[in-house]
């Protein structure tokens, strides 16, 4: 087991509706010396990859980035949510239905920011079923710019975005992958992972 894969255990609570509530040391209290950590691993496992920008969500996806940017040296463009239908001018925007909050954003990036020479690596702290990822795959794709890779922090491997993000070719990298996890007894089991 990984220490990641630990600390949800030791800290990660199950909640109803298939959602794992981690806001203790990832996204609502932030552990920084584990984003460290997570930033030293998501490195080894991309250390062939070019990489020139680290691109992630706000807000959860923010802090990890941040702290992986440091291992890759490059900057980090988070994109932006916003409900507002009258984007337009120089931004890239797609469309994103939230998991937790089950409803529809725009993701927004300004086109400055991203060109046809850079090389994305995507970070983001949860992927259940892929709407967040794809929409950044996007805005990557709009720009002309190449995905170099994704890095995920916990994958809910129960759910679809998993397959369907390795189906579309991407090398996705995540550090837990949660195979099955019980709001009642608050049991999660992970993926075993090479
Ligand atoms: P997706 O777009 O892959 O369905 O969901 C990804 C986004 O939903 C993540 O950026 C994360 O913010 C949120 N999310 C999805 N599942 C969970 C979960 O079980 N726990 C938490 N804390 N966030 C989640």
């Amino acid at each position: 087991m990984n220490f990641l894969e630990e600390r949800i255990l030791s800290d990660g609570i199950v909640k109803e509706g298939n959602v794992l509530k981690v806001d203790s040391f990832l996204n609502h209290q932030m552990d920084i010396g584990l984003f460290d950590q997570m930033g030293a691993e998501f490195k080894r496992r991309f250390a062939d990859t070019p990489v020139t920008k680290i691109l992630t969500i706000e807000a959860s996806g923010i802090g990890i980035a941040c702290l992986a940017a440091r291992h890759f040296q490059v900057p980090v463009i988070f994109a932006k949510k916003s409900k507002s239908i009258n984007l337009e001018g120089d931004m890239y925007v797609a469309e994103v239905e939230s998991f937790t909050h089950k409803c529809k954003n725009n993701v927004i990036v300004a086109q400055k920011f991203l060109n046809s020479q850079d090389h994305i690596l995507i970070i983001d702290d949860f992927l259940a079923n892929g709407c967040a990822l794809q929409g950044l795959i996007q805005i990557v794709q709009m720009a002309g710019a190449a995905v170099s890779g994704i890095g995920i922090a916990v994958e809910k491997g129960f759910q679809p975005g998993g397959q369907i993000i390795r189906n579309l070719g991407f090398q996705l990298e995540s550090l837990a992958i949660v195979e099955s996890m019980d709001a009642e007894t608050g049991v999660i089991t992970f993926r075993e992972q090479a």
